[in-house]
């Protein structure tokens, strides 16, 4: 049985990361993974122009005097006239600064009678200008490859004149459940049956993440059916399965998958989450076979299917591991890494982490107030109360 940092480490060795890439508009590239560097068209700002609604003019020009007569105007889109000597300019925010102009008073500073701006006395220590290029220069960089793009980003690409950039293709995703006893919510529970939830998930999760998701259903716990459902599983970057990946003698995907591609390992030392499957099939598949109970398969997603997928998007992984002080004991027997679903909070500055009851794999119940995981290392037998801990935000907001 592999450790978490093994596991990882063999889906890094055996990942066949996107080459392919397509060119995408501005307003299609939000959660896009970037595949060529951007680089700015233009300066920003374009030209010199001012901060403030007011007026321009030469500093110099007010050495002897505090009033000078308001000639011409520049506003937003045009492009003014110098600013003759001895002369004040009325000039709006972000309308260019004419030429000769080298400091801009605010409005509120100065007031105006019968053409005739009197401005005040003492230093204005801020000329108000935005100078050309402060912010990024034509042929910057904006951005290097692998840039997950915000629209925040995307802004950013805009205003550089860029109208749309290069991005690697999204992963192709074939997502289906397996289990004799599952049905879709709105049918009658028969006896023995449970409705079904993994799936939802998991598609919902590959989503957010940019994925191009093609819903498999639910598959019976048939060698034949499931057989049927992977019949186009190379035509996918990846294949993702809940449930049958265990010992059980209903549990056939593991199987299945062994017959048409490669195994890479099943089982990994973490609670919950244990029977998980990853491997190949042929040169661009590759296939996680997720454990069945709910809570296991978040976790599982969240820990490999996630880094696996940022890592064949070439895009950086970043798991967010924070210390926190526990605000309650945990006693575990030493064995296999655990994940504690667990809300956590922050008093007086200080991350705080209640671990929840009810840890069953199967207890989905509890997710309403898990908002991160607490991480416990395989030899540890728990913590106390007041001891320091590994927390794993699972959302931004913490209250
Ligand atoms: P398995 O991994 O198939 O052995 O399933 C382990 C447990 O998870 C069993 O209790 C199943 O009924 C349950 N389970 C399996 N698949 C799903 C699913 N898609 N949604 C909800 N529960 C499931
Ligand atoms: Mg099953």
């Amino acid at each position: 049985m592999l450790t978490l940092l093994e596991a990882r480490e063999a889906i890094a060795q055996r990942l066949v990361r996107v080459q392919r890439t397509q060119k995408v508009r501005l307003a299609d590239a939000s959660g896009r993974i970037l595949a060529q560097a951007a680089l700015a068209q233009v300066d920003n700002p374009a030209f010199d122009n001012s901060a403030m609604d007011g007026y321009a003019v030469r500093k110099s020009d007010l050495a002897n005097t505090r009033s000078l007569k308001v000639v011409g105007e520049s506003a937003c889109g045009s492009a003014p006239a110098a600013l003759e000597p001895g002369t004040a300019m009325r000039i709006f925010t972000g309308a260019p600064l004419p030429h000769g102009a080298d400091h801009v008073f605010m409005q509120e500073e100065v007031s105006v009678r019968d053409g005739l701006a009197e401005f005040p006395s003492g230093n204005s220590a801020d000329p108000n200008i935005r100078h050309r290029g402060e912010d990024f220069s034509q042929g910057e960089t904006l951005f290097e490859p692998g840039r997950r793009m915000s629209p925040g980003d995307i802004a950013l690409l805009s205003a550089a004149g860029i109208p749309e950039i290069d991005v690697w293709d999204r992963p192709r995703v074939l997502v289906f459940a397996t289990g004799d006893e599952l049905v879709a919510p709105g049918n009658k529970l028969r006896p023995g049956q449970i409705y079904e939830s993994n799936r939802v998930a998991t598609i919902l999760q590959l989503q957010a993440l940019g994925a191009d998701v093609t819903d498999g259903g639910t598959v019976r716990d048939n060698a034949d059916e499931i057989r049927t459902t992977l019949r186009d599983a190379r035509d996918f970057d990846f294949v993702i399965t809940s449930g049958g990946a265990s010992v059980g003698d209903h549990d056939l995907v593991k199987g299945i998958f062994a017959e048409l591609g490669s195994i890479e390992f099943w089982r990994v030392k973490i609670k919950p989450g244990k029977p998980l499957a990853f491997g190949r099939i042929g040169e661009r598949t590759h296939f996680f076979a997720l454990p069945g109970n709910p809570v296991s398969s978040l976790i599982t997603f969240k820990l490999f299917v996630e880094p696996a997928l940022m890592a064949w998007s070439n895009t950086p992984f970043l798991e967010m591991k924070l210390n926190a002080i526990a605000l309650n004991d945990c006693q575990r027997v030493p064995g296999r890494m655990e994940f504690l679903r667990a809300r956590l909070q922050t008093q007086d500055g200080q991350l705080k982490a209640e671990v929840l009851r009810g840890q069953g794999s199967h207890m989905l119940g509890t997710l309403r107030n898990t908002n991160g995981l607490v991480q416990v290392e395989a030899d540890s037998n728990g913590f106390k109360k007041g001891d320091a801990v590994i927390a794993i935000p699972l959302t931004l907001y913490i209250d």
